[in-house]
């Protein structure tokens, strides 16, 4: 198995995220949402033995336990034509700075329910950051985060 042998190879840790389908990809090469988590129920079980970078909370959504909204700015992304907006997978525009991206950039206009392309995504990099913002919400969440880091 995949984790057991990165672990022998001294992998620190396992982060994972799941592909997903947008209409730019046009062929039908990824997991839907239900696919994804029914995938990520076993891949929650095996958090339990492996050390993964992962997040609990990000790890319930992808198996479909609780819900999370993207916050695309979260991980922002920068390559040889600038700020990519508005996230790693969506290039709709690019600003020489990083306020700009984050001024002129419509973020409401993002987000599952919100953008057609956005229909199928749970990814780490527009997921992970709400869990990091939400977390001061809830005692059980930070005593989960608390025996996450400390695991
Ligand atoms: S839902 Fe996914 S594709 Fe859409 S803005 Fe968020 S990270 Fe980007």
């Amino acid at each position: 198995m995949l984790f057991s042998q990165l672990q022998d190879l001294g992998v620190d840790g396992i982060l994972v995220a799941p592909g997903f389908g947008y209409e730019a990809v046009g062929e039908k090469l990824f997991l839907e949402k239900r696919e994804i988590e029914r995938k990520f129920e076993q891949v929650y079980e095996m958090s339990k033995r492996f050390r993964f970078y992962s997040t609990p909370m990000y790890l319930k959504f992808l198996k479909g336990e609780r819900q999370l909204e993207c916050t695309p700015w979260g991980n922002p992304t920068r390559n040889p034509q600038g700020w990519k907006a508005p996230c790693y997978l969506i290039t709709d525009a690019h600003y020489p700075t990083y306020r700009e991206m984050m001024e002129k950039t419509d973020w409401e206009k993002y987000g599952v329910g919100k953008d057609p392309r956005c229909g199928q995504c749970m990814m780490h990099c527009g997921f992970e950051p709400t869990v990091v913002s939400e977390i001061g919400k809830s005692w059980k969440d930070i005593w989960e985060m608390i025996l996450w880091e400390l695991s």
